[in-house]
């Protein structure tokens, strides 16, 4: 018989009863050291005090009145969003995937009204994730995601990842725009070198094309930069935001430049519920925090020790870890033992990763973890991979 709950996901048989800054706590008292942060969520732990207050002082006065009036709350936030990145104008949405609706109908609707509706294609790459919408799964375009589930979205194509010849000649008059992941996240913490984003950016400037980044994982703040792109020098026409923007609270958005989306007027694009007075609120009290440059500066000492350490875990347990990689808090161990034993040895030792593709386990924990709670995560991740090489043994 089917659960009551759609049975699509496999879940661990953990169950929490509370969040505290890094920890996660079940029912009987048993601490966990959150190195998931709800997949790259929680970008400042669990109820800070800030986005606690926010969230109460909003509660208490007006959760949603619908897009029909102003909503104060959000204009704030997007003046904020606006005033610290390359973009305009900014939309609110629930999610990552709804994003990436948007920056596709965005895309295609500039071309459309710049007299080119021919250009409708977007270029996607291999082992990226954009979220489980229809548009979203047809623009990752994996087996794993997309089987049973067509007719698919066409305008897509799928180039290797980092290949940058492929992707030079994958270009033509139909092409609109390149939609990638500064760090792929789902796919195995994969980081786009910043000399081939440049260099991406360049090819969309040579022919007209769009750039899109999805920092839905890999932005607020998460690889040391507010936003991942920055490190490359660059910017792009539209961005997708998500996960860490809200802390916890579901928001997402679509950033762009006035250029890229002067096509959306008024009834082109809509949400009930995106930027309502509750998330906006919250994804206000983030933006104070993580935008500021020395919470910034903290992050990437903070990555800095934990790679350090990450990289001791990996030399003295070359049965377990093949190599590390990622960008700032955002890293991935790369596993020869299977990653998801790495990660249930994980809760055995109290400490909580995310397993990826291509064998990876992910690291994302909260931007504002103490270097104390990285010493402890290290001496828990120490006995989690003791552990797996025992049982390999
Ligand atoms: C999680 C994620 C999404 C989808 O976000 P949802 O909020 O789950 O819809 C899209 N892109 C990237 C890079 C993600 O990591």
């Amino acid at each position: 018989m089917i659960t009551t709950v759609l049975p699509t996901y496999n879940r661990a048989p953990l169950t929490f009863h509370k969040g505290e800054g890094s920890w996660l706590i079940e029912q009987d008292g048993r601490r966990f050291l959150d190195l998931g942060a709800g997949i790259g969520v929680n970008a400042l732990g669990h109820a800070h005090p800030a986005l606690v207050s926010a969230l109460k002082h909003q509660a208490e006065n007006l959760w949603h009145t619908s897009n029909l009036y102003n909503i104060p709350q959000q204009q704030a936030l997007a003046d904020k969003l606006v005033e610290n990145t390359f973009a305009d104008t900014v939309f609110f949405t629930n999610s990552g995937t709804e994003a990436c609706e948007l920056a596709v109908k965005m895309c295609r609707r500039h071309f459309h009204d710049a007299g080119a509706p021919e250009r409708t294609d977007i270029i996607t790459f291999e082992g990226s994730f954009h979220g489980r919408s229809s548009a979203g799964i047809s623009a990752a375009g994996s087996e794993k995601m997309t089987k049973g589930f067509g007719p698919l979205l066409p305008g897509f194509k799928h180039l290797p990842w980092n290949d940058m010849a492929a992707l030079e000649a994958a270009i033509d008059d139909e092409t609109a725009a390149i939609m990638l992941e500064p760090v792929q996240g789902e796919g195995g913490i994969r980081p786009l070198p910043d000399e081939n984003l440049k260099q991406i950016r360049a090819l969309c400037d040579t022919h007209g094309l769009l750039l899109i980044l999805d920092e839905v994982q890999c932005g607020m703040g998460r690889t040391g930069r507010l936003f991942a792109h920055e490190w490359a020098g660059i910017t792009p026409d539209i961005m997708m935001v998500a996960k860490g923007i809200g802390g916890g609270f579901p928001l997402g958005a679509v950033l762009a430049t006035e250029s890229a989306a002067s096509a959306m007027t008024a009834g082109t694009h809509g949400s009930t519920y995106g930027g309502n007075p509750l998330a906006c609120a919250v994804g206000s009290a983030v933006m104070d925090i993580v935008a500021d440059p020395g919470f910034l500066d903290d992050v990437r000492k903070r990555a800095g020790l934990l790679r350090q350490k990450l990289e001791g875990l990996v030399a003295s347990h070359p049965e377990v870890f093949d190599s590390l990689r990622g960008s700032g808090l955002m890293l991935g161990l790369k596993c020869r033992a299977l990653n998801m034993d790495v990660v249930n040895a994980g809760y055995g030792a109290g400490v909580i990763t995310v397993p990826a593709a291509d064998n990876v386990i992910r690291l994302l924990p909260p931007l504002n973890i103490s270097e104390d709670e990285i010493t402890e995560a290290l001496i828990r991740l120490e006995k989690a991979a003791d552990s797996v090489a025992k049982a390999g043994t």
